[in-house]
């Protein structure tokens, strides 16, 4: 059976508006990770769709959208907000089935979109510019205007949360989007338009094209009409879409991978922190890119921590997306690929505990044992290396200027919580930590839609979610008024 997000066929792109075949006609197949059996074909756009998308993108700020007040677009997407929140089990069902993810989570991720909305519909006639004190005879002020068109490359592992938080904040704006969805998951992003239109979004000002990374992707983010891109996703095809930018010498959002660390002293809570050391982990079957793949631990409560992980690790239940246990599928069998072979780098290290596989699982799917290594030294591959699966090592420190110096031994920066009931320990290590977001005594802070985003290093540079977002999609001029 094929599926037919909100109706639509899902092997269309979406320009100006129409549902519309892609230019070459060719699709490709979209494969359930939880059985490895196809769900539907869907468009493989390339350069020509691309063009398409950024003029009708280009038409759309040429007329109404070009001239909406903040005020309207701030309906629009709260209308998007209430849809989402009306088909909350129709979305998390296209999810799971995409993405393997167990429903659950596929649902928090449709909640979390239509929080996004709801933030933006809501932030969008709320960002102004200001009036400037200047010379006699002069009054000086600065408007916060779109940049244009915005170009939204989004990966395969959360597609509703980071179309919700880089489209709705861009679309908040006044830009006109087109987004490239990724090839391996890309349903919620159709449904997305649907929405979209279904909300009162005037046509153009939203396009969907999917496809090919190396076409699609690659089209966009090199084409000369687009004046902002939004990227999440690996650090080679960042640097690659950096590169396209700087030819056209326009802005991008790089949000990137990480090696995340969770910092554990002895006067930890820890009976608050563990299910977060866990969790924080393998959330998503650990592709998440703020996944908390590295758990340091003060030494003299390192073995009691290792095993109260253990614990957790053997109670795990993996299954497929919509059986709805703890962890589903990897994305592909590439990934699970990927995923195994770092297990195997680490045969010389101490597997803590591994969950166990259940015998029921479909034989298609692209299931990964979550796996816990301990006693790892901070330099060891499986500690440097962002793995994008359910594995996560332990690391032994001493004091607290051993545990800074690990956290910030990776080339990543993007999130980091330190457990300690120390106020003046927290306050130090929050401004030495290096990473875009610090949690003191949790991890995530449930999500945070209000909360900026965004890594140092090789997690990539900008920042979305909370207002921060609605500055990186708004290009700031000044105006001099001389009056005498
Ligand atoms: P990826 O970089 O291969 O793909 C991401 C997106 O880029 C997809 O839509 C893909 O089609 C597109 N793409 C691929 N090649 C392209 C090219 N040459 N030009 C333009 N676009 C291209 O990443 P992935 O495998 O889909 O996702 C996994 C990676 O993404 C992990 O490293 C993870 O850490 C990172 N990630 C980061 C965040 C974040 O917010 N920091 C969120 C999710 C994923």
């Amino acid at each position: 059976m094929s599926v037919q997000p909100f109706g639509v066929d899902a092997s269309k792109c979406f320009i100006a508006g129409q549902w519309v075949t892609c230019a070459t006609g060719h699709t490709l197949a979209l494969t359930n990770p939880s059985t490895g059996e196809d769900l539907c074909r869907i468009a493989r756009g390339t350069s020509e769709d691309i063009d398409h998308a950024v003029q009708s993108a280009q038409a759309a700020l040429a007329g109404d959208w070009g001239r909406s007040t903040a005020v309207e677009r701030g309906r629009v997407l709260y209308r998007a907000g209430q849809l989402v929140l009306e088909n909350l089990d129709v979305l998390a069902d296209l999810e799971a089935r995409d993405v393997g993810k167990p429903l659950t989570q596929a649902r928090a991720d449709a909640v979390a979109l239509a929080r996004y909305l709801e933030f933006y519909a809501g932030a969008a006639d709320k960002i102004h510019g200001s009036t400037i004190p200047y010379l006699d005879g002069y009054t000086v002020y600065t408007l916060r205007q779109p940049h244009g068109v915005t170009g939204h490359i989004v990966p395969w592992n959360y597609p509703m949360q980071i179309i919700g938080r880089s489209v709705g904040a861009a679309l908040a704006m006044g830009n006109a989007a087109v987004l490239k969805p990724a090839e391996e998951a890309c349903l919620t992003a159709l449904a997305f338009a649907e929405i979209m239109q279904r909300a009162g979004l005037p046509a153009g000002a939203l396009n969907v094209v999917p496809g090919l990374g190396a076409e699609a992707g690659a089209a966009l983010s090199a084409h000369p009409g687009v004046h902002h891109i939004s990227f999440t996703g690996s650090v080679k095809v960042g640097k690659q879409v950096q590169r396209s930018a700087a030819q056209n010498v326009v802005p991008v959002t790089l949000e990137l991978g990480g090696k995340s660390p969770q910092l554990v002293f002895e006067d930890a809570d820890l009976e608050a922190a563990l299910p977060f050391l866990v969790n924080a982990g393998l959330q998503n079957a650990g592709q998440t890119c703020s996944a908390s793949s590295r758990i340091l631990v003060q030494r003299p409560i390192y073995d009691q921590v290792v095993a109260q992980m253990s614990d957790r690790y053997r109670a795990l239940k993996v299954g497929p997306a919509l059986s709805d246990r703890d962890i589903g599928p990897l994305i592909s069998n590439r990934q699970k690929n990927i995923v195994e072979s770092y297990v195997q780098k680490g045969q010389d290290l101490q597997i803590a505990a591994a969950a166990d596989l259940p015998p029921d699982l479909p034989v298609g799917g692209s299931y990964a044992t979550p796996t816990l290594f301990a006693g790892v030294s901070a330099d060891h591959i499986l500690a440097q290396e962002e793995i994008f699966g359910p594995v996560q090592v332990v690391i032994p420190f001493e004091d607290e200027a051993e545990a800074l110096t690990i956290a910030n031994n990776t080339p990543y920066g993007l999130v980091t919580s330190v457990w300690t009931a120390q106020g003046a320990r927290q306050m130090r290590l929050a401004k030495s930590l290096n990473a875009g977001q610090v949690f003191l005594n949790n991890y995530g802070a449930g999500g945070g839609v209000e909360l900026p985003f965004g890594g140092t290093g090789l997690s990539g540079h900008g920042r979305e979610k909370g207002f921060e977002a609605l500055y990186g999609f708004s290009a700031l001029k000044t105006v001099a008024a001389r009056h005498g």
